[in-house]
């Protein structure tokens, strides 16, 4: 059930049998020469769409654009800073409780986002709001890691990965026929978290980070994308059994 396609009768429905609804995040951003800048929010809205159809949860419309700004140095990457991504997870989480919703989930697909995200949950908190504000980001779920560890072994890397790139690949094949092939080499790298988007570009030079994005086959995308709903799915079950305080 997609939020856009509703009237607000049947939205003023479902809020009278269900409290829970389910936001898509990603990013705008450079994946590689190999990747998608869409990826996150294409793996994100594909995943969380396909948990609110088996859940019978409703599903607002995807945020794209996420944190970012560490992979400024690449064309194409757009970026929110961390406060207004922060102010913006807050606006939408306001508009959803001041309808009656109380469990709002975002499905992430952007590790930039979680802790600007978490930063307006607390500042919520800190100003009274009632319900359960949570992030779940589907490639960090226990269940996906060892599916990927299965298939790519030590060239899952940190971004750019093959696990990503073959949902997306699996998702829109037709984006990928004039993407590079050939392979090169994968260094894992010792740095210091945060980079500044000069930094990064001097650290991961074609903007791979330990990852070998060419190993992604569309047959993969569908195994991870039928792991990361199934995961995703038991974390929502989790939040859906909590109680309000
Ligand atoms: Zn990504």
């Amino acid at each position: 059930m997609l939020l856009e396609n509703l009237s607000y009768v049947e939205v003023e429905s479902y809020l009278a049998e269900k409290d829970t609804i389910l936001i898509p995040i990603g990013s705008v951003e450079q994946h590689s020469p190999y990747g998608l800048i869409g990826t996150d929010f294409i793996t994100a809205e594909s995943i969380a769409r396909e948990v609110g159809k088996r859940l019978d949860l409703l599903v607002a419309p995807t945020l794209p654009y996420g944190m970012s700004q560490h992979h400024m140095g690449f064309s194409g990457t757009v970026t929110l800073s961390p406060e207004t991504f922060t102010k913006v997870i807050k606006d939408i989480t306001t508009s959803l409780l001041d309808h009656g919703f109380k469990r709002i989930i975002y499905i992430n697909g952007h590790g930039g986002n979680i802790n600007p995200a978490k930063n307006a949950f607390d500042q919520l908190k800190y100003e009274g709001k009632k319900g359960i504000f949570t992030i779940i980001s589907w490639f960090l779920l226990g269940d996906v890691l060892n599916l990927a560890k299965e298939l790519f072994e030590d060239k899952e890397g940190h971004h750019a990965t093959p696990s990503e790139v073959s949902i997306t690949k699996y998702l829109r094949p037709d984006a990928f026929k004039n993407k590079p092939k050939n392979e090169k080499e994968v260094e894992d790298k010792e740095f210091y978290w945060p980079l500044s988007k000069e930094e990064f570009k001097k650290v991961f030079p074609d903007g791979r980070m330990g990852s070998a994005p060419w190993l992604a086959t569309e047959k993969y995308g569908k195994l991870i994308l039928e792991e990361a709903t199934r995961a995703t799915i038991a974390e929502v079950r989790k939040v859906l059994k909590m109680p309000l305080v």
